[in-house]
């Protein structure tokens, strides 16, 4: 007999991840691994780890992410030593500081090999739901609901949402309510994100057109190849393990033509018409951006990708937009290679709702829902690595609060994810924020290639790095200290060959006998260089002879970084009691008292970098936590 009534359909996990993106593949990997029954939701199964902009991962500091997502036991790297076309090592002229890995992807492949890791990973269940409310009780979370009302119970839930929160997508007259690539957009999550007070931004970002290859003139571009020597992302990887065919890129311009056609039709595009509301990323200008506020400029690099091998799909780096289809096509058919160029999808624009990320803890945990974490575009970031590196520290932390153990916080001091985080829930965010080798002060100590020197034994620690490959680590980092001590013992004598060789590379020829280790840090000569003259040499890997190499040449301006850090870390490790009552610290300017009431820093050293708290500020603090030492304490 028909009841019409509902069948009670709740499940119970112990974490659950809204959105299998770049954040929430990380963030739903790390919490199975750790041993967390695990949910992850996406709007469609088929957009697993979608790349709907660039088809690259890594490039200037954000390689650095990729490499310190690996060493700590992430997957993105890995899964691009999967499905890469072509690799390449960025800025090697200069300082290892700024070396940074960038591959480009066969976008097809690589969400495929990410949904195979997915799916073959214990404690993870996949689920195609919208996620249209959070679940939560005094303070706390206690699960999420979707739109079909189903309850899934958990004390642990991880937005990371991306670009689909209340997405609409633009391009002149035309305006979608979509997600990217015409996916479903979410449309619920943001009224009950607001319900439970939390503040959302309105963010916007841009991508470029596709146009088919078949219609292209590559004989009119440079050619750009992908590097000889390949240098796996995973430090997992050996070079010959992945090693493979690689395809071109091409680097093309745009020229005067192509400048008119946008400048005469700006007054059409949503960016400049007011139709689009929301604020964009400044490091990813669109071309209409670049065209109006560099005027002088009479051409501006675009660089054209393949989208995968299974597809004549190109994207055309440099030139995001937002403008009209008909300006599109022309402005694109002004481009030399392009003249007969057919656009597969057009350039778009897409506004977004994502959360403020001054409403979360270092850990990535909301300051005043326990349990609630937030990874991804979903805090105001733009860039698939810049998402995987929240995603899998929400990921441990949110692990780690289920398992009633410490969040893990990673210091600007240790990594450039460290730096990432801290910016985002430090710092006022008013576009989205993209990665940059500038914003980390330590760079020359977060260097790429020493990734897993700095955070692998941590990501042993946490449980996601195997003993294997720990032992491993241990025994390269014997290596390292072993090597560099015995350059430092080697003296090498002024004889013929030893002149033969330093009057090669124009090095001055010795008068005595002197170590290695001061031949190495000569700036003509290198470890690599002086190996015919140093027979006793052991066999090493390619990778510990870099960081001979490295720590001997830089060494003093290492070691001046690193007592810079020592300085930091002192205000770092001053912990602000959570409820301190900033009316209480006498000589505080207003300023200062409403932004550290407002923003509730954790330690000194956040206060010390909130916008409008002066080094006079931290100062009376310190004196102040200082006085009624036994409600602070160290960490
Ligand atoms: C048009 C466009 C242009 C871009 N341009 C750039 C650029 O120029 N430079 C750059 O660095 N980055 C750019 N990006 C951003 C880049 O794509 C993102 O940074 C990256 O994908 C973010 O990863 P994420 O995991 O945070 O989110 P996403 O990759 O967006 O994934 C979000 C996931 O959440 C799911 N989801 C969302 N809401 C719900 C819900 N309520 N219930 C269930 N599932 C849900 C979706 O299905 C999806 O799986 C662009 C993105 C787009 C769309």
């Amino acid at each position: 007999m028909p009841t019409g009534k509902k069948i009670e359909n709740t499940e119970k996990a112990d974490v659950l991840v809204v959105g299998a993106g770049h954040a929430g593949c990380e963030a739903a990997l790390a919490a199975a691994r750790l041993g967390c029954e695990t949910v992850l939701f996406t709007v469609s199964v088929d957009s697993i780890a979608m790349m709907p902009c660039n088809p690259n991962i890594g490039g200037t500091s954000k390689g650095h992410l990729v490499r310190e997502v690996d060493a700590l036991g992430g997957e993105m790297g890995r899964n691009i030593d999967k499905s890469y076309i072509q690799s390449k090592m960025l800025n090697e002229s200069k300082g290892p500081a700024v070396h940074s890995l960038r591959a480009q992807a066969d976008k097809r492949d690589y969400s495929q090999k990410m949904r195979e890791t997915l799916e073959k990973t214990e404690h993870l269940r996949i689920r195609q739901a919208e996620v249209a409310k959070i679940l939560v009780e005094d303070g706390k979370i206690i699960g999420a609901e979707t739109v079909s009302g189903k309850k899934y119970l958990a004390p642990a839930v991880i937005l990371c949402t991306g670009t689909y929160l209340n997405a609409r997508c633009v391009y002149g007259e035309v305006s979608e309510e979509t997600g990217p690539n015409g996916l479903k957009r979410a449309t619920h999550l943001s009224d009950s994100l607001r319900e439970n007070g939390l503040k959302l931004l309105r963010f916007k970002t841009g991508t470029p057109a596709r146009i088919d290859g078949r219609t292209v003139d590559l004989s009119k571009m440079e050619e750009q190849k992908g590097d000889e020597t390949i240098t796996p992302f995973s430090f997992e990887n050996k070079e010959n393990e992945i090693k493979k065919q690689q395809i071109s890129c091409y680097l093309t311009y745009t020229n005067e033509n192509t400048h008119r056609i946008i400048r005469d039709n700006i007054d059409r595009s949503p960016l400049y018409s007011g139709a689009i509301r929301g604020t964009g990323p400044r490091y990813c200008p669109s071309i209409e951006d670049k065209v109006m506020k560099f005027p002088d400029k009479d051409r501006h690099q675009l660089f054209i990708e393949p989208e995968g091998l299974y597809t004549h799909e190109l994207y055309i780096s440099g030139m995001s937009s937002s403008l009209p289809e008909d300006v599109q096509e022309a402005m694109i058919r002004t481009v030399p290679g392009l003249e007969q160029a057919v656009i597969v999808r057009n350039a778009y624009a897409i506004m977004y709702d994502c959360l403020d990320p001054m409403q979360l803890k270092a850990s990535l945990e909301c300051k005043f829902i326990r349990g609630l974490f937030s990874a991804g575009q979903s805090n105001g970031s733009s860039g698939y690595e810049e998402a995987a590196a929240q995603g899998l520290i929400a990921g441990i932390n949110a692990a780690r609060m289920v398992h009633g153990q410490e969040a893990v916080v990673l210091k600007r001091s240790e990594a450039y994810i460290g730096v990432l985080i801290d910016d985002l829930v430090t710092k006022e965010n008013t576009e989205p924020y993209r990665m940059m080798t500038s914003r980390a002060e330590y760079r020359l100590l977060l260097r790429q290639d020493n990734a897993d020197l700095r955070l692998t034994e941590l990501g042993h620690e946490i449980g996601l790095i195997s003993e294997e490959r720990y032992r491993k680590l241990l025994a390269k980092k014997d290596a390292i200290a072993a090597e560099i001590r015995r350059t430092e013992h080697t003296v090498i004598a002024p004889m013929e060959n030893v002149q033969a060789l330093l009057s090669s590379h124009f090095s001055t020829p010795l008068k005595s006998g002197i170590t290695l280790a001061e031949l190495i840090r000569r700036p003509e000569l290198g470890y690599q260089i002086l190996a015919p003259v140093d027979p006793e040499r052991p066999e090493l890997s390619e990778d510990i002879c870099e960081q001979v190499e490295i720590s001997l040449k830089y060494e003093g301006y290492i070691a001046r970084q690193a007592a810079q850090v020592e300085h930091f870390l002192k205000l770092e490790r001053r912990r602000i009691p959570a409820e301190l009552d900033y009316n209480d610290v006498g000589s505080l300017r207003i300023e200062a008292r409403q932004k550290l009431e407002k923003f509730r820093p954790e330690t000194l050293g956040q206060a010390s970098r909130i916008a409008g708290v002066s080094p006079a500020d931290v100062a009376v603090l310190q004196v102040y936590l200082e006085k009624h030492k036994n409600v602070s304490r160290e960490t």
